[in-house]
């Protein structure tokens, strides 16, 4: 995305830019969705969209409208080859299959030549893969690596992981006009799980078991879940047509202490993923031009900025599920009983005012998040 917003903008035009892959992105490896208002950049590649979605409530699954927002659906692959075609004609920008095993930075050697002094005289950072070398001046690496969150134990680090099974049901069971967000009506076991569901007609459906949890399960354990959620809601006989998995990190760990000068970490590694919900794909949309414009202005990578107001009620949210793992259903089921789906949504694309936050926040059990608070106002001072 951050390739295709260069390659379309003439002011680098005289940029050399190479996109290192392992993968040549030719699958349907995932499946995105996202919220937002009108006809969005990536419009013509959505294949499915919601007005509708729904939360578990007393038993029930309560149908909430989001109007002016609509729930989107797109297909990876879809969008993958719409960006690599966008890359194939800008002749500055190069997509090389190439697994990147270091990235470190690079400083004007004493010993170097004149003209590789010159070349590096701002500093570069160098990327060495299993077939070569590569010396740039910006790097920005989507990289992510779950080694140094769990290395520590300063900021709470969640889970939100999946399996989720395309299927073609024998009985007419979905709604084709309601997404379902998150239907509690599952065991909790200790944990915060819930389905999503994404129907694409009465009988086809993506099925997601879904937790917000310290440690992923065994894959026969999320099947099992999605089996018995099927024959629940009287799927009758299905075939699976296809699969997805997934874990996204739910954390305010500050991944931009990574940076440097001329290395910005971005996407899933830099703390892109909403560390509440890891929603990660309108975030990105909405970092990609504010990156971009700040290139332009030629500052340093690690000055881009990552922090708001947003990323404490995230620390706090996430200091209660990690303290107390099964009280995600009543928070989330609470939160839209008690708030409209729209107020809900443009909260988590942080997009609200401070009062609208407070409204919001006034929602939730008031003693538990204040503890929470100053456990994480605690750990910030030490
Ligand atoms: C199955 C799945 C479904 C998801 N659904 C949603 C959703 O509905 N909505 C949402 O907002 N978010 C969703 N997410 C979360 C998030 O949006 C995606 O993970 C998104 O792809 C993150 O983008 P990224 O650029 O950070 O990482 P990626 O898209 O994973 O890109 C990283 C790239 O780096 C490459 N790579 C990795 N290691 C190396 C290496 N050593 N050398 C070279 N290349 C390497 C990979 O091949 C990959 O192409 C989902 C995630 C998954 C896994």
């Amino acid at each position: 995305m951050l390739a295709n917003a260069m390659a379309l903008d003439p002011f680098f035009s005289d940029k050399r830019i190479l996109i290192l892959d392992k993968d040549p992105k030719e699958a349907n490896d995932r499946t995105w969705c996202f919220w937002e208002k009108n006809e969005g950049p990536l419009e013509a590649l959505i294949c499915r969209d919601w007005s509708l979605i729904g939360v578990s409530e007393n038993d029930q699954l309560a149908p909430s409208p989001i109007l002016p927002y609509k729930y989107k659906m797109l297909k990876g692959a879809t969008f993958y080859e719409a960006m690599k075609k966008g890359l194939a004609h800008s002749p500055n920008c190069h997509f090389v299959l190439e697994e990147v095993t270091e990235i470190s930075p690079v400083s004007t050697a004493a010993s170097a030549s004149t003209e590789t002094a010159g070349f590096l005289k701002n500093g570069h950072t160098k990327v060495t893969t299993t077939s070569g070398t590569y010396i740039a001046p910006r790097v920005f690496n989507s990289i992510f690596d779950y080694k140094p969150l769990l290395a520590q134990n300063r900021f709470p680090v969640l889970q939100q992981h999946f399996v989720g099974w395309f299927v073609r049901t024998q009985n007419p069971i979905f709604k084709p006009e309601m997404a379902t967000f998150m239907d509690f009506r599952v065991a909790q076991k200790g944990n915060t799980r819930f389905m999503y569901v994404l129907p694409t007609s009465t009988t086809t459906a993506l099925v997601e078991y879904t937790l917000f949890s310290k440690d992923r399960l065994k894959k026969e354990v999320y099947e099992a879940a999605i089996v018995a959620y099927l024959e629940e809601i009287k799927a009758g006989d299905y075939e699976i047509n296809d699969t997805e998995a997934g874990s996204i990190p739910m954390t305010c760990y500050p991944f931009e202490q990574f940076n440097t000068p001329h290395l910005l970490h971005i996407g899933t590694a830099g703390g892109w993923s909403k560390p509440s919900t890891g929603f990660t794909f309108s975030n990105t949309q909405k970092q990609i031009p504010k990156l971009v414009a700040y290139l332009k202005k030629g500052k340093p990578l690690d000055q881009f900025p990552s922090k708001d107001r947003f990323w404490w009620y995230d620390h706090i949210l996430l200091e209660v599920l990690a303290s107390d793992n099964s009280r995600g259903k009543a928070i989330f089921e609470g939160l839209f009983k008690r708030r409209s789906a729209p107020l809900i949504l443009k909260f988590l694309s942080q997009e609200t005012h401070f009062f609208q936050e407070l409204y919001i926040m006034s929602a939730a059990d008031k003693w538990r998040f204040t503890k929470a608070f100053f456990r994480v106002l605690g750990r910030s001072f030490n």
